[in-house]
């Protein structure tokens, strides 16, 4: 597939985290527009936000099945989740961009939290149709702890190494990896790049940070960091940046390619070329 394109709208930029089941309707909309606007190939994925960690951490869903009480939280997850999908996927048709829902839960079957089985097809037929494929992340079938939580970080991961995409865009509400917590501690300075020379020493100071994991069940900043070098060291390049940033998104999908210079975020260029 040439020049693939995916987006990921992070959870703490299109809802607001402080308030259970409340989307941010500004930032879902600006991100839209943009989005409606570009022509080449791109995959859309969203966050759970307030639509997806509160549930499933007051229940625990990311340790798995632990007992059955658990089991109203995991279809109430799922339909939350694809409420906050359809607020975008209906933003999506209003400005005549045709979209479907591509349900990860019945894309992915994982072992132990490892993705074993995949189901990927659907992305590649919507691609091919010119109809843009929209998913999020989501709680998935495990075969040993019944279910698993899926992060669309972790999905973007999945997508851009078996589609061989050409860029990897997180959206986030900061506008990248800094050397902490940027809400915890302003005077942090933000990251510009992650190379294959300052990587261990700023892994380092991730997980040694317990902000960098914050409130979410799927690993926050460190997390994503994780998934975008694994993108990088693979052949595709990855970029976090804040999506809440008025002109970032829209730099970052522009064809020329000077103005995404102009946006200011943590690149992660990609180590090898794509096999
Ligand atoms: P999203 O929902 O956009 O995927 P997360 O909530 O998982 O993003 O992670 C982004 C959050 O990580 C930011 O809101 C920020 O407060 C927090 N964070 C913790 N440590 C860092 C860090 N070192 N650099 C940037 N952000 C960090």
């Amino acid at each position: 597939m040439r020049e693939l394109t995916i987006l990921k709208l992070g959870g703490s930029a299109v809802t607001d985290k402080s308030k259970e089941l409340t989307p941010d309707l500004l930032s879902i909309y600006r991100a839209v527009d943009e989005v409606a606007g570009f022509k080449r190939s791109l995959i859309l994925l969203h966050g759970g936000g307030s639509f997806a960690h509160p549930f499933a951490r007051k229940a625990g869903l990311q340790k798995g099945y632990t007992n059955a009480r658990q089991l109203k939280a995991f279809a109430e997850t799922e339909l939350y989740l694809e409420q906050l999908s359809r607020i975008i996927m209906v933003a999506l048709l209003q400005r005549n961009t045709p979209a479907v829902r591509v349900h990860p839960m019945s894309s992915v079957v994982t072992t132990d939290g490892r993705v074993v089985r995949t189901f990927l097809e659907p992305f590649e037929r919507a691609l091919g149709l010119g109809v843009l494929p929209v998913s999020h992340g989501d709680v998935v079938f495990d075969t040993r702890r019944g279910f698993n939580i899926l992060s669309a970080d972790k999905l973007a991961l999945l997508l851009g190494l078996r589609f061989k995409a050409s860029r990897v865009l997180f959206g986030s509400d900061v506008n990248g990896v800094f050397t902490r917590d940027p809400k915890k501690d302003e005077n942090q300075t933000l990251i510009p790049e992650v190379n294959k020379r300052n990587l261990k020493q700023i892994l380092r100071s991730l997980r040694g940070s317990p902000t960098s994991r914050s409130q979410d069940v799927t690993g926050g900043m460190a997390g994503k960091v994780i998934e975008a070098v694994e993108l990088a060291r693979n052949g595709t390049e990855s970029i976090i940046f804040n999506l809440k940033r008025e002109g970032a998104l829209e730099a970052l999908l522009s064809e020329n390619t000077d103005y995404w210079e102009n946006v200011e975020c943590t690149r992660f260029p990609a180590w090898a070329r794509k096999s």
